[in-house]
């Protein structure tokens, strides 16, 4: 179903090749088995504040007779079973940007409740997934690139697995990087610890850059690591930092 890519013209040539075939990426429409589309409007956190959008999207696939609306491991509402020619008009009804579900980007921002709703919360995972999904999401990058922020150590949006899993505690940020599920699923490192929300900013922001730079096509962030090194990345994303 999730198959989507934000369509505002951010993919550069370099990575436009290895895009699948049969979706409309341009469009935000994932093709379906039946040769219907699913659209996943951008939700940032799955968070809905008004209930009217709520009701906005569930007009949207009434008016388009849409068999089904999914919610996503992504934590996005897919509207699915849409006609080819309705797609353009679905979007215009609902108003809303595409979320980047494929291609080689940074896909969903996933956050947890964390000090805004869960009694669990140690740390302000909506606060700071926020800001980094406004800053990254749908950015082109050499492979896709997942990241999530946890408002406790349970961890609920597996960090492990995710290429940069921020983990709150009650000392600040955790920050593990290069996990990632799939076929062969790795765990990532932990690379910091008690970091604030601007340190973790920060350290995102470089990982971005040294990333962008030096990866290769489709080379997750974990299997980048392992080529240049654990302890080069650290010094390259937490620069001037003495390690043991
Ligand atoms: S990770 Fe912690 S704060 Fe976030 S939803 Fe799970 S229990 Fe709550």
């Amino acid at each position: 179903m999730e198959n989507n890519q934000e369509t505002d013209g951010q993919l550069d040539e370099r990575f436009q090749h290895s895009m699948p075939g049969h979706d409309m990426l341009e469009k935000g429409a994932i093709l379906q088995r039946d040769g219907t589309y699913a659209i996943a409007p951008h939700i940032p956190g799955g968070i809905i504040t008004d209930p009217e959008l709520l009701i906005k999207i569930a007009g949207v696939a009434k008016k388009f007779n849409c068999p089904a609306i999914k919610v996503t491991s992504s934590q996005r509402i897919a509207i699915v079973g849409l006609k080819r020619e309705d797609v353009d008009a679905a979007w215009q009804e609902l108003g809303m940007k595409p979320g980047a579900a494929i291609g080689l980007c940074v896909r969903s921002v996933k956050f947890c409740p964390g000090t805004t709703f869960c009694k669990r919360g140690q740390q302000d995972s909506v606060g700071l997934g926020s800001e980094i999904d406004k800053r990254y999401h749908g950015m082109t990058l050499p492979s896709k690139f997942k990241i999530s922020v946890s408002g406790c150590p349970n961890k609920c949006m597996d960090a492990m697995v995710i290429d940069f899993g921020v983990v709150g505690t009650p000392k600040g940020f955790t920050v593990y990087v290069g996990g990632n599920g799939g076929l062969n699923p790795r765990f990532g490192e932990k690379l910091a610890e008690h970091q604030t929300s601007e340190q973790v900013l920060d350290i995102l922001d470089r990982t971005i850059a040294y990333y962008k730079k030096e990866a290769r096509t489709n080379e997750r962030l974990g299997k980048f690591i392992d080529r240049v090194g654990f302890d080069r990345f650290r010094q390259e994303v937490i620069p001037g930092q003495t390690f043991h």
